[in-house]
């Protein structure tokens, strides 16, 4: 059998190669390294395919939620509610402005937020949520827009893994109040080396985020607050550009390599194939399903190690849900909180997923995961 990564960004590199070499080599023959037209024209093209008035660069998506949260004001004394059931820079950023996070649980079928659990976490000192657009699936934004509104809260969109899908036709990053993208090279719209953005409609946003990313400068030597260094450097942005052309294309290659895995996984028991909600559509930055009957999560890791024997990798994202972390304890959530984040933890496995990945492949994977089945 053939050795089948996670991902394989040397395939995507190799399709694409004169279009980067001659990107990079116009940055290069520039002179212009740090901002100018190359930065200005990604954000620009990038504004439009989220379909926001505005997007401003930066240098990670970490940077991308912290940019965010510091416009908006939110620090000491302030709650934000978020998912346990995410890649920590979620809800390390509230931590980092002085914020606390308040966790609730997630549908277990989608991964993302559980809107009916948002009503009962809000108190006098919430001020924003961060819905997370897991693997790729945009959250349930109607139910959870509808509350924030109700209790005047921000919505910022955690859509690092689901860069070009929707929810009810609308693209995430432009249904909250504001959108943060990452371009680290594993997201569907990768770079090569790091980067963020965010976006949103909102031209005093906008404004605070331009100013924070560049030291809380108003221009010249000029400081109004304390800010950061977070620019997105102009190779990034032209390669961005680039690939961005490739998009939709990739994401729909992503969706019919979903759609194949559901195909040929649809009969095997002892497992539940990832299911995507009628109102929202999924980019597949993953494709995770769960391993049942999987209390402590032991059956899952047996599979995984059996499945690495054949040379075909899987990931668990993620192994324990951020309530309980060590860096959390202090917050005081119990095992047992928050039910169905602390299940799936045990019970999901992501599938190799890339646009490139051959049919070929993915009926290897099958055949992997029925014998890890059968043998575990
Ligand atoms: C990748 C990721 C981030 C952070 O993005 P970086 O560019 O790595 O800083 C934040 N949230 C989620 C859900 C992510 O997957």
């Amino acid at each position: 059998m053939p050795k089948i990564p996670p991902l394989d960004l040397e395939r995507q590199f190799t399709a694409i190669q004169p279009e980067i070499s001659a990107a990079v080599a116009s940055v290069l023959a520039s002179g212009n390294y740090v901002g100018g037209a190359a930065v200005s024209d990604f954000e620009q093209q990038f504004a439009q395919y989220v379909g926001t008035d505005h997007c401003i660069a930066c240098n990670s998506g970490t940077d991308a939620l912290y940019l965010a949260l510091r416009a908006l004001q939110i620090g000491p004394g302030d709650e934000v509610i978020t998912s346990p059931f995410t890649f920590i820079a979620t809800a390390e950023v509230i931590s980092r402005v002085g914020a606390t996070p308040v966790f609730i649980d997630i549908d277990p079928n989608t991964f993302n937020l559980d809107p009916e659990k948002l009503e009962a976490a809000i108190t006098p000192r919430s001020r924003a949520i961060i819905p997370v657009h897991l693997f790729g699936q945009a959250a349930a934004m109607g139910c959870l827009q509808a509350i924030a509104t109700d209790h005047n809260l921000y919505v910022i969109e955690d859509c690092a893994q689901a860069v070009g899908a929707t929810w009810k036709d609308q693209a995430v990053g432009g249904i909250g109040h504001v959108g943060c993208f990452s371009f680290y090279p594993t997201k569907n719209l990768g770079a090569c080396g790091d980067g963020g953005a965010v976006t949103t409609n909102d031209p005093e946003i906008e404004a605070q985020i331009r100013l924070l990313r560049d030291h809380g400068r108003r221009g010249g030597y000029t400081y109004e607050t304390v800010g950061v260094n977070s620019r997105l450097d102009s190779l990034q942005a032209a390669i961005l550009s680039v690939k961005l052309r490739y998009l939709n294309r990739w994401n729909q290659q992503r969706q019919a390599a979903a759609e194949r895995y559901d195909q040929l996984l649809q009969h095997i028991p002892g497992i539940v194939l990832p299911k995507v909600a009628p109102e929202a559509t999924s980019v597949w930055n993953q494709y995770t399903l769960r391993i049942t009957c999987n209390k402590s999560g032991e059956r899952r890791d047996l599979i995984r190690q059996y499945l690495s024997n054949l040379e075909i990798a899987s990931m668990v994202y993620y192994p324990l849900p951020l309530h309980l972390q060590p860096v959390y304890t202090a917050l005081g959530y119990q095992p047992g909180r928050l039910p169905h984040s602390e299940q799936v933890a045990h019970e999901v496995l992501s599938l190799p997923m890339f646009p490139e990945l051959t049919t070929i492949e993915q009926e290897c994977v099958r055949d992997g995961l029925k014998e890890a089945l059968a043998g575990t």
